[in-house]
C-alpha cells in the first residue's frame, strides 16, 4: 500500500484537504500536497495526514501556471518517485455575477486554471502513469461540479463551462489511456461547505441554497473525498469515465 504516490492539487484547504487526509486515513503512504498562497492552511493539512502515518511533501505552486506545473512534478519525481494517483482538484470560481459583467481576465484565469491546468496537470500524471510510457499504471480523479450541468446562470457561467470542459476530458480521456492501465473519472460535487463561496462574493450562498437540495443540507468536503477515495481505490477498477454526482440529489 505504501507504493503508491498521490498528488492532491489544491490540497490545503476544502474538498482537497478532505482528500489528502481521507487518503492518510485509507494507506496512501506517499503525498505530494500543493497549495498556493495559504501556507499555513497546508502545513495544518499536512500535520492532520503525517499523524496518521504519511509521508506528506508540501509543494508551492500555481497550477494556472505551466511552469509552476513543471517544477511541482519535478519536486514530487525528486521526493517520492513517479505519481501513480493524481487528484486534480485547485480550482476557482470568479467574482459571482452576470456574464456581461464579468471580468475578461478573470474568466481567462478561471479557465487558464480550471481547464488547462487541469489538463497540464493529468498531461504530466499519464506520461508517469502509462504503461505505454514505462510507468506502472494509476488512477485520475478530475474535480468537476454540478454547475457543468446546472450552468450557473446569473453566478459564474464561465465557471459552469469550464467544468463542463472537465467533463468531455475525462470521457476522452478514459477511452484514450483505457489500455494503458490509467483509470480517468470525475466527482461532480453539488453545494459543498468549504471556504470557495465567500471567496466568489456570494456570501451566504450556503444557507440560500439549502432548501432547494432534496437531501435539504450542503455536503462536506469528507463526503465528497470519500467519492474521490472510492475511484482511486482498485474497489473502482471497472470504473473509468465515469462522472459520479456528489450533490444530494441536486
Ligand atoms: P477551496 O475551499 O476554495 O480550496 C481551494 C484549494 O485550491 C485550496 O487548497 C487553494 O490553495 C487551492 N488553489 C486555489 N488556486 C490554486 C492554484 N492556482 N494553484 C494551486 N492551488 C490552488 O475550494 P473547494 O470548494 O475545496 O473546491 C475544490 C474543487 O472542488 C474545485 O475544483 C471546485 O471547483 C470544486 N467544486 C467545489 C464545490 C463546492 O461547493 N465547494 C462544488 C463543486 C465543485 P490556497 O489556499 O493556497 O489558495
Amino acid at each position: 500500500m505504501t507504493d503508491r504516490v498521490l498528488m492532491v492539487t489544491g490540497g490545503s484547504r476544502g474538498i482537497g484537504a478532505a482528500c489528502v487526509i481521507g487518503a492518510a486515513k485509507a494507506g496512501y503512504g506517499r503525498i505530494a500536497l500543493n497549495y498556493t498562497r495559504d501556507a499555513a492552511a497546508a502545513e495544518a493539512t499536512a500535520a492532520a495526514a503525517r499523524a496518521l502515518g504519511a509521508e506528506v511533501a508540501i509543494i508551492q505552486a500555481d497550477v494556472g501556471v505551466p511552469e509552476d506545473i513543471t517544477r511541482l512534478f519535478a519536486e514530487t519525481d525528486a521526493r517520492f518517485g513517479p505519481l501513480t494517483h493524481l487528484v486534480n482538484n485547485a480550482g476557482i470560481t470568479g467574482r459571482t455575477g452576470a456574464f456581461a459583467d464579468a471580468d475578461p481576465a478573470e474568466i481567462a484565469r478561471v479557465i487558464d486554471l480550471n481547464v488547462t491546468g487541469a489538463l497540464l496537470v493529468a498531461q504530466e500524471a499519464v506520461k508517469r502513469m502509462s504503461t505505454a510510457r514505462g510507468g506502472g499504471g494509476g488512477a485520475i480523479i478530475n474535480i468537476s461540479s454540478m454547475a457543468a450541468t446546472l450552468g450557473s446562470a446569473g453566478e459564474y457561467v464561465w465557471y459552469a463551462a469550464s467544468k463542463g470542459a472537465i467533463d468531455s476530458f475525462t470521457l476522452g480521456l478514459a477511452r484514450e489511456l483505457a489500455r494503458e492501465g490509467i483509470r480517468v473519472n470525475a466527482v461532480a460535487p453539488g453545494l459543498i461547505a468549504t471556504d470557495i463561496h465567500d471567496a466568489s462574493g456570494a456570501v451566504g450562498r450556503l444557507e440560500r441554497l439549502a432548501p432547494s437540495i432534496p437531501l435539504a443540507r450542503p455536503g462536506t468536503a469528507d463526503e465528497v473525498a470519500q467519492a474521490v477515495l472510492f475511484l482511486l481505490s482498485e474497489a473502482a477498477s471497472y470504473t473509468t469515465g465515469a462522472v459520479l454526482k456528489v450533490s444530494g440529489g441536486r
